[in-house]
């Protein structure tokens, strides 16, 4: 039998907030564990939450570019459950009345575009952290992440494959980074998935019993997950069984999923508006004024590059995906004046591999745009040639100064004196008799190797197009 799975996506966005959605604790990832954790936080009694106002309007900020309603009135809930992680017993979430309510994010597929319908967004705070190394047995507690804003993002079951649910998050990581609501850093936990899976007979309208996956912090892993959870709950039916509504835990060494515990419902949770919060209200000055400020999001993005610059489809893309790499290209491209594909693969290849080594964001690179701009212009107007040019990016890198400094201070300047490398082409001609033969007698790629040894010979400053020709001059005639 065809059968076919559909997907539902619940996103965790850690907010960046400095401080915490109900108290002034700070949010820094990384501190010593229960460093972080104020009275409000861990509930101690007597204290009341306050609301972070600046994490409503980030929520308010997704909401307008998904194109969703902000509701201007919203509500807080208590959902309640027991974990040593939440010592209050409770979650401050929304339920009946989120902050955001429909929405859409369009993905593209191998049939083309899709659009991805969003059911709500809603605040909510964090828990704090169980630990099961270190501690021999036990287990234990940091509540440094207790109290941290999330707004989670719940897709509807629109998702038809693996491929469409990581082009989903995709879509929404660089959304959130794009609005500057979130680091995105799913290694941190900042941006982390449950995926909602379920199958059914290809053409049956009604959906399929789902397992909720839990916790997936990888575009990787939330595809492998996917793809083992459809093949298990096919080989379940297919067996004469049927699936289980469940949460089910990734494996990611394993590769494999594994049942945690039946799926609460939402009446297990004993939902109430919290007293301790008023309404949270959100007025039209408010939205307005976010409006105004927002960023050229994704989608426009793209279509603004691709049709600004010269670039190929997947270099666009890459660009539009980081508005701070868009950014980057686009400054560099101002300073050298065009040579917007050199640029794309210079940004895409040098830079970003040299700030992956280091773990370094575009923003703190330490060659900057203007220097990129001039380290083409240098290999535009042939004083340098590229070759050396990768040597010049290295000592930008390590902060040796400008460009034209190290060009001049190393002696790097491309040899544009026509005797000198003529007379460096004909010491080789003399040197490799054989290949110089070998080209006499058709052997165009062996022309290669005597332009290297030329530019061996002048420590790469000779312009390579200009031997290749003189090679090509002498040996025919
Ligand atoms: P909860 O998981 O909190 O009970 P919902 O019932 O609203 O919340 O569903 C959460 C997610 O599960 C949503 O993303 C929804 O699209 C998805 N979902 C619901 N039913 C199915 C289904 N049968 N198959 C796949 N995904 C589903
Ligand atoms: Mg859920």
């Amino acid at each position: 039998m065809a059968w076919e799975c559909v997907i539902g996506l619940e996103v965790h966005v850690q907010l960046k907030t400095k401080s915490k959605i109900f108290s002034g604790a700070s949010t820094t990832f990384g501190a010593d564990a229960n460093t972080q954790a104020c009275g409000v936080d861990i509930g101690l009694p007597g204290v009341l939450p306050v609301m972070n106002r600046e994490a409503v309007l980030m929520a308010a900020r997704l909401g307008i570019a998904i194109g969703g309603t902000i509701n201007e009135l919203s509500v807080f809930a208590r959902k309640n459950y027991f974990y040593p992680d939440l010592p209050k017993g409770y979650q401050i979430s929304q339920f009946e009345i989120p902050v955001v309510e429909g929405g859409q994010l369009e993905i593209q597929t191998a049939k083309g575009p899709r659009t991805i319908r969003i059911t709500r967004a809603h605040l909510e705070e964090d828990a704090g952290k169980s630990l099961h190394e270190d501690f021999h047995g036990l287990t234990g507690i940091d509540l440094n992440r207790a109290g941290t804003p999330l707004l989670e993002v719940v897709s509807e079951p629109d998702l038809r494959s693996p491929e469409e649910a990581v082009a989903y998050l995709k879509k929404l990581h660089t959304l959130v980074r794009t609005l500057k609501i979130c680091d995105g850093n799913m290694q941190e936990g900042s941006f982390r998935c449950d995926a909602n899976v379920s199958v059914r007979p290809k053409g049956e309208a009604q959906l399929g019993t789902r397992a909720e996956l839990k916790n997936i912090n990888s575009f990787r892993f939330v595809e492998r997950a996917i793809y083992f959870e459809i093949d298990r709950q096919i080989a379940v039916i297919e067996d004469g069984g049927s699936v289980v509504q469940e949460t089910r835990l990734y494996d990611p060494d394993k590769d494999l999923t594994r049942s945690m515990r039946g799926k609460e419902e939402a009446h297990d949770y004993r939902y109430f508006p919290d007293p301790d919060l008023p309404p949270l209200v959100i007025t039209k000055k408010e939205l307005d004024a976010i409006r105004s400020a927002m960023p050229e999001l994704p989608d426009a993005k793209l279509t603004r590059l691709a049709s600004s610059y010269e670039l190929s489809d997947g270099d666009a893309t890459l660009l539009a995906a980081d508005s701070d790499l868009a950014n980057f290209f686009e400054e560099a491209v101002r300073a050298a004046n065009g040579e917007s594909r050199l640029i794309a693969n210079w940004i895409l290849g040098d830079l970003s591999s040299a700030l992956n080594r280091e773990s370094l964001s575009i923003s703190e690179s330490p060659v900057s745009p203007e220097m990129l701009g001039q380290l083409i212009n240098r290999i535009k107007d042939n004083t340098i040639s590229g070759k050396i040019a990768k040597q010049v990016f290295g000592d930008l890198w390590q902060g040796k100064g400008q460009v034209d400094d190290i060009i001049q201070d190393q002696g790097l300047t491309q040899i544009t004196d026509s005797d000198a490398i003529s007379k460096a082409v004909d010491d080789v001609i003399t040197a490799f008799p054989s290949q110089v033969n070998q080209v006499r007698a058709g052997e165009e790629k062996v022309i290669g190797f005597l332009v290297g040894q030329v530019m061996k010979a002048t420590s790469g400053k000779a312009n390579p197009q200009a031997v290749n020709n003189l090679i090509k001059s002498k040996l025919s005639s």
